[in-house]
């Protein structure tokens, strides 16, 4: 590299020659950082989808390369958030990527003090005989001489994170199964 040359590629040189007086853009461009490209560049799609965290509902776009997400970002379209994401909503990749995400059921049994993984087949099956055996202890057909035909042995309790459709098959599903206390914390 000739002293020309290696002078121009220092940055105080090129901040007190160039268009960026300030130091805070192109002046302080080192070959690196003028090569980098934002993840969001190279994505195949993008996917609508909602912040899974709390009620408010932020919009995001999912960036999708190669079949993986690879950046999740507020989208400006949702007159919910119009662009943004707080830190948790910031960190949802983490959620899908992160390798301390569980992928097995795990179970604690009574007075366990440990979890143990469960095959998915046997998590179902235990869980249906729990429905049941709570609905038949639970089960009340008459209140007051009143015809309910109702069980207060379970309720359904749901998160932020379900939308409208799951929301409205939870409700199917738990009235047909007789319970009333039925709720969730979405609200979009
Ligand atoms: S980005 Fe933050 S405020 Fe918005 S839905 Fe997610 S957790 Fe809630």
């Amino acid at each position: 590299m000739g002293l020309k040359t290696f002078i121009e590629s220092w940055p105080v040189y090129r901040q007190l020659t160039g268009d960026d007086p300030l130091g805070r853009g192109s002046a302080a461009y080192s070959a690196t950082t003028r090569n980098l490209v934002p993840r969001t560049a190279t994505a195949d799609r993008v996917v609508k989808s909602v912040c899974p965290y709390c009620a408010v509902g932020c919009g995001q776009n999912v960036y999708v390369q190669d079949g993986r997400v690879t950046q999740i970002e507020g989208d400006p379209d949702s007159p919910v958030s119009r662009g943004r994401l707080c830190p948790k909503g910031a960190a949802t990749k983490q959620l899908v990527t992160s390798s301390g995400r569980e992928h097995r059921v795990l179970y604690r049994r009574p007075h366990g003090t440990d979890w143990e993984p469960l095959d998915l087949d046997t998590a179902m099956e235990m869980i249906a005989e729990r429905v049941l055996r709570s609905r038949r202890q639970g089960w009340q057909d008459e209140d007051e001489g009143k015809k309910v035909n109702r069980t207060l042995g379970f309720a359904s309790l749901g998160g932020a994170t379900l939308d409208n459709e799951e929301n409205y098959l939870i409700k199917k599903l738990f009235t047909s199964m007789g319970a009333v206390q039925i709720e969730n914390q979405a609200r979009i």
